[in-house]
């Protein structure tokens, strides 16, 4: 293994690929059997492997120092050559879908690979490649708009993400003013927002009709690689949230009230914990980064091995620069088993949101390198934040590292409301987009409606006391899944629920909640979601009942353990925010 910044870099040269990706078509065509025709897709790994990290060195090279205008021109050369390639990489799969020797290859790569290549080949084609193409640079309109913001704070010019701060502030005044800011702004780009997500709905039903779909929503399913559960599912889990898990938010909501010492708590105090704000970690950005080194250590000696390869190959890039680009994100360098982090640290929870949830996500890849079937490694959403959002509980030991003695209580009483809460809201995301693609005539203003209608049900207790921009149906508006990333909020909402479900053993055996854990990160992609929760021995949030039961069983693991702030309410407990999941 070699570090991060000894990696070498060459520009992958498509001509040449191109080549060897048709050349390996042909053999695929002239084998003789399923083994010979094994031994071309191996080489096929290879080939692509190679082009992933190249891809990736430079793009995480790219955001590490935006100002490097080597890498930048190589994230342009690749911006332009990969859509090509990724088309070339579906030819390649069709020859391997249509193989005369399916039995053999299905039982060395698996159905699920089969499965998914088949949802791949039906929900794109020639011919909405034009409207894709017209759904991208809509997207691109909406983040641009939303990046466009200049929002004038005392002085100071913030863009949302700056403002987010006062948001939460621990004076209901400073981000009651915040509030007002951030309403109006987004109500001097109202009519902006009804085009775009009206061009972007009319322009996925058509997507959808052109692929003989009656609405986008079966589309919608399959391009989020929905292999083995559907409609009828996602419907019931969302019954049984809105009978059994809303009251349980609403619940936590009223004692977030009490808390803050509120007559009445509106929309501008539901983000704020405690009357003393959220908390912080104590440490600085270096101490921060120790910590987690320090708590990985003693969790197993599986995640001690996984941070000392982290740390030794320097694959976290965690510290704030001027010129790194924001965000953060996870990612993966085939050719070197090597998962990487990337993340501005900031002294905020945040920060210990990469060391809980991020690094669950490079551990599961790092537990998964040595699967040499290389499809295992394309893991639906649904299930790659089971991986992050539980080792979030696992890792709850060592919450004091980063928040020290009197924080503690009060992190981890967060995190759990704020993941109890989490459920509902993902909850109606999700059945908005589903009622927007159902009826794709509406007006904007009827899909404020249905929003409206929705919040009613999904968070009852909601005032947004005055903010007429929320007041008018109007904040899905503000999350960007919706425009960005259609149909995909569910998975959320199912990996919680399955994080509940770890945390409730952890509370009992933590040994074998930890077992089951390791086994389904290293089950990967191997196994259909539903599958590879059963064999983990996790409930799934769709049965019927579930829900019911997850919510005693969370009830009783907090009151058990009494982890709860409010002494006088022992029987209900909460949890934070993740990275990626509300922004
Ligand atoms: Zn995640």
């Amino acid at each position: 293994m070699m570090k991060f910044k000894d990696m070498p870099y060459e520009r992958i040269d498509f001509v040449q690929v191109k080549e060897q990706l048709k050349k390996l078509m042909k053999k695929l065509e002239e084998a003789g059997s399923g083994e010979e025709q094994f031994a071309v897709h191996k080489e096929f790994y290879k080939l692509n492997d190679r082009v992933q990290t190249q891809v990736t060195l430079c793009s995480i090279r790219h955001t590490i120092d935006t100002t490097d205008e080597f890498y930048e021109k190589e994230q342009n050369y690749y911006d332009e050559q990969v859509p090509e390639y990724s088309n070339l990489c579906v030819e390649y799969q069709k020859r391997l879908f249509a193989s005369p020797y399916r039995d053999v290859l299905e039982e060395k790569i698996g159905p699920v690979a089969f499965k998914n290549m088949e949802i791949a080949m039906k929900s794109v084609s020639e011919e909405v490649i034009p409207l894709m193409q017209e759904e991208n640079a809509l997207v691109t309109e909406y983040e641009k708009l939303l990046a466009s913001a200049k929002i004038d704070w005392e002085g100071e010019t913030l863009n949302l993400s700056l403002l987010t701060p006062y948001l939460k502030s621990k004076d209901p005044e400073v981000r009651r003013r915040a509030a007002q800011k951030q309403n109006a702004f987004f109500d001097s780009i109202a009519d902006k927002l009804d085009e775009l997500y009206d061009k972007l709905v009319k322009n996925r039903t058509e997507q959808a009709k052109t692929l003989g779909f009656e609405t986008y929503t079966p589309l919608g399913y399959l391009r989020m690689q929905r292999n083995c559960y559907g409609r009828k599912e996602i419907e019931n889990l969302r019954r049984q949230v809105k009978e059994v898990w809303v009251p349980f938010a609403e619940e936590l909501f009223e004692k977030r009230r009490e808390r803050l010492g509120l007559e009445h708590m509106t929309y501008t105090d539901e983000q704020v914990y405690g009357p003393e704000g959220n908390p912080q970690p104590e440490g600085t950005p270096e101490e921060i980064l120790a910590a987690g080194q320090e708590m990985y250590e003693e969790l197993s000696p599986e995640t001690k091995e996984f941070f000392d390869f982290m740390m030794e190959n320097e694959l976290l890039d965690v510290f704030g620069r001027k010129t790194k680009a924001v965000g953060g994100y996870m990612t993966y360098l085939p050719d070197y088993k090597a998962p990487f982090i990337f993340a501005n640290f900031n002294g905020t929870s945040g920060d210990v949101d990469v060391m809980t949830h991020e690094c669950g996500h490079a551990f599961q890849g790092y537990l998964a390198a040595e699967d040499p079937i290389r499809e295992h490694a394309d893991i639906g959403m649904e299930t790659a934040e089971i991986h992050s959002m539980s080792m979030e509980f696992f890792t709850e030991p060592w919450y004091h590292l980063f928040f020290g003695k009197e924080k503690t209580a009060d992190y981890t009483g967060m995190h759990l409301e704020d993941a109890v809460i989490f459920v509902p809201y993902g909850c109606m995301v999700d059945e908005f987009q589903h009622e927007v693609y159902d009826h794709p005539e509406m007006t904007p203003q009827q899909r404020k409606e249905v929003w409206k209608k929705l919040e009613k049900e999904y968070k009852p207790h909601m005032d947004y006391a005055g903010l007429d921009f929320f007041e008018r149906g109007c904040f899905w508006q503000k999350q960007h899944h919706i425009y960005s990333f259609p149909l995909y909020y569910i998975d959320y909402v199912i990996a919680q629920l399955c994080a509940f479900e770890y945390k409730i053993w952890m509370d009992k055996d933590r040994r074998g909640a930890w077992e089951s854990y390791l086994k389904l990160c290293r089950i990967s992609a191997s196994e259909f979601h539903t599958d590879l929760l059963q064999q983990s021995g996790i409930e799934s949030p769709f049965k019927d009942g579930n829900c019911g039961e997850f919510k005693r069983n969370c009830l009783k693991s907090f009151g058990q353990k009494d982890i709860c702030l409010c002494a006088k309410n022992t029987n209900a407990r909460i949890l934070p925010e993740t990275v990626d999941k509300t922004s």
